[in-house]
């Protein structure tokens, strides 16, 4: 094939927060490969097989490509003028009827910075509230929580090259080599050429672990014992950072004080490791001159999330692994931009650049920049907004690029809330789980569809450009948010992406140098970005993100986790795997992952296959209280004892994991506790 007869395009991956860049080679709707590049700042030349091979469900004959309206028990497809004015009608009905708040608006962390910034903006000038949040409440809340407590920024303190420098890493409830591969390989490859040390606790022993100098294995739900124990026993041994925590750290007196508990008979009670072991993790950390803490859902995903994500910081202020290369926490991000979703302002507290909805002088600035008056209470997170509908206080919502049917904890609550919406509008590529409950159904184009930023887990804004016209009527969601908002009586006249970011780039301090002539092909920009375009790499060289530029040791306690009863005598982990993301809308319809992994598999310990007579492939029924799945069985020695490991990836509603999580939540964000579950099981 003639060379000059090939489209190449930068884009930015889609699956997950590693944010690797690479070209995409097309031939009319072709996508002939995918050619990553040295000069891409996250990966250079590397990639995963969801970044290589993920692309072909965006010509899928699933798409949507027409708006459809519900008729009775079945939709019909609409033009958009139908669909747009069915909208503004209805959500303005339940507006004027119930009260602005009587609407919830929930956003998408797979869509773009732009998107996000216009979705809140429809959500807080359009139409009053403050009730928008998007899929970071169910993963990483709580991490940005915890930094935002002890370091006042919610996000990760430096880059992957951070990591990679590191003396140490500690990995906390994370499989990034699956969830985050390209991350994870240079960790590998710091092991080989620089001698770091890394440990990893988790409950199964994923392929980091296999590789780790230390596999560790406490009790479910118990990481935060180990943590305060371990930052106890510094302490005591004198092994903290005295200059660092002198100079640039608050309440070490009254942290020292909230540590009393956490022995190490204490923890070794509680944690099931040895009080040995836990010397020798300290010490190892004591030995070390630079640390970094990575961590993910088996961290978060708990009813003391928070407090664990806090406890981690902590203990990386006490050792003074805060300021310098190759420190640092490290939350790592799921989504492709779940920090950029958060970052543009999805969030019920908080305007975008993580400025406070309730900040008189905040609020005062968005209003002049957008003429309108502002709601000024918090509105609802996901979780609530869930709860409220069951109330009857939402009873209008808003939901795009999320399959929140089947991603969120306890589906079969979820789906009961959304039967009694009065009104629900859906906007996805496909026609997910969730648009099955919708009243309108709007068609959107994937990112190869249009163009726009991501944010990656390293704080990284980079821009992706538009390789293919949309499918069929549908459009690129900030087309239809702007629609909808001129619908309402708004005078909104974004012509590209671009200009959606200098708006927010004039209003949010974080973002005050951010453009789109500085982000031009592989460049990208680190927030918080100077008006002069001097980016951060690494955070808190100089002062951490409160006024008085110091941290915050903050003292926390232990939350045991939730147990559902002795009938339930198993532990189910969940999570994913390398091939697929989130649900699966997306790889489950791209041929070259779902050849390989074609179904969902429940991981069961050789141990405990032997004692019920399972072998590899049986279709077995797991019950919880609150639902039951089916799935078939993958007996390897990844799990032990009576662990469970359920893949999260189905698009099929009877082997969902989620109808057997409950609504039970970490108790300062809502964030689900998808890990702590208990289930029986049965062969069928
Ligand atoms: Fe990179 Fe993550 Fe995409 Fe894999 S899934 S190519 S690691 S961004």
């Amino acid at each position: 094939m003639r060379e000059d007869r090939i489209n190449k395009t930068k884009t930015v991956c889609t699956y997950c927060g590693v944010g690797c860049s690479f070209e995409v080679w097309t031939k009319d709707r072709e996508i002939l490969k995918i050619q990553p590049d040295s000069e891409a700042p996250a990966n250079g030349v590397s990639t995963c097989v969801k970044g290589k091979f993920g692309w072909d469900f965006v010509n899928s004959e699933e798409r949507l490509t027409k708006p459809l309206i519900r008729k009775g028990e079945k939709f019909v497809e609409a033009s958009w003028e139908e669909a747009l004015s069915l909208i503004a009608t209805k959500m303005t009905g339940i507006k004027e009827t119930h009260g602005n708040d009587s609407l919830g608006f929930i956003s998408s962390s797979k869509c773009t910075n732009e998107e996000n910034y216009l979705f809140q903006k429809l959500a807080r000038s359009v139409f009053g509230t403050n009730n928008v949040d998007n899929c970071s409440r169910y993963c990483q809340t709580p991490a940005s929580t915890g930094l935002m407590r002890t370091v006042g920024i919610g996000g990760d303190a430096g880059t992957i090259k951070d990591i990679e420098s590191s003396e140490l890493v500690l990995v906390i409830g994370a499989n990034p080599a699956e969830s985050h591969p390209v991350l994870a390989t240079r960790v590998k490859r710091a092991q080989k050429l620089n001698n770091q040390k890394l440990i990893v606790f988790d409950l199964r022993e994923n392929e980091l672990a296999q590789k780790a100098d230390l596999f560790i294995s406490p009790k479910p739900g118990t990481d935060l014992v180990w943590l305060n124990a371990i930052a106890k026993y510094i302490i005591d041994q004198d092994w903290h950072d005295r200059t660092f925590i002198e100079n640039r750290v608050n309440n070490f007196d009254d942290f020292v004080d909230s540590l009393k508990t956490y022995t190490l008979d204490y923890a070794e009670d509680k944690t099931g490791l040895s009080k040995e072991l836990l010397i020798k993790v300290a010490t190892i950390i004591h030995e070390a001159k630079s640390m970094c803490a990575l961590w993910a859902m088996g961290v978060t995903q708990h009813m003391g999330g928070t407090d664990t994500s806090t406890a981690i910081s902590n203990l990386l202020l006490v050792t003074g692994n805060y300021g310098k290369p190759g420190s640092g926490g490290y939350p790592l991000r799921g989504h492709n931009n779940v920090q950029g979703a958060s970052d543009f302002g999805t969030m019920p507290a908080w305007l975008p650049g993580y400025e406070p909805v309730e900040d008189d002088k905040i609020r005062a600035k968005y209003e002049k920049a957008w003429g309108t008056t502002l709601p000024k209470k918090p509105g609802y997170n996901n979780h609530q907004i869930v709860e409220a509908i069951n109330d009857g206080k939402v009873r209008g919502m808003y939901l795009f690029g999320e399959e929140m049917g089947l991603v969120d904890s306890n589906i079969n609550y979820v789906h009961g809330s959304f039967e009694k919406l009065d009104f629900f509008v859906v906007q996805d590529v496909f026609f997910t789980k969730t648009a099955q409950f919708a009243d309108v159904v709007l068609p959107a184009a994937p990112s190869l569809e249009k163009e726009g930023t991501f944010t990656n887990t390293e704080r990284r804004i980079q821009r992706f450009y538009q390789v293919f016209d949309p499918l069929g009527d549908s459009k690129p969601d900030w087309q239809i948010f702007q629609e909808i908002a001129n619908q309402l009586g708004a005078d909104w006249n974004y012509k590209q992406p671009g200009e959606i970011m200098d708006e927010a780039a004039k209003l949010a301090t974080i973002f005050a140098g951010v453009s789109y002539d500085r982000l031009e092909g592989w460049n990208s920009q680190l927030w918080p970005v100077k008006e002069d375009g001097t980016d951060t790499p690494l955070l808190y060289k100089d002062k951490f993100g409160f006024k008085d530029g110091k941290a915050r040791l903050f003292p926390v306690e232990w939350t045991p986790p939730y147990e559902p009863g002795e009938e339930y005598d198993l532990h189910l982990n969940n999570g994913r795997i390398l091939e697929h993301f989130h649900e699966g809308n997306m790889t489950y319809r791209s041929k070259g992952i779902t050849h390989k992994v074609p179904e969902p598999w429940l991981e069961v310990s050789p141990w405990l296959a032997e004692k019920r007579g399972i072998k590899t492939g049986a279709l077995v029924r797991l019950k919880s209280p609150y639902g039951e799945a089916e799935v078939r069985v993958w007996v390897t020695e990844q799990v032990k004892g009576k662990e469970l490991y359920f893949p999260m990836h189905t698009m099929e509603e009877k082997s969902a994991v989620n109808r057997l999580t409950s609504s039970y939540h970490d108790k300062v964000t809502h964030t689900p506790n998808y890990k702590e579950m208990s289930v029986k099981m049965e062969v069928i």
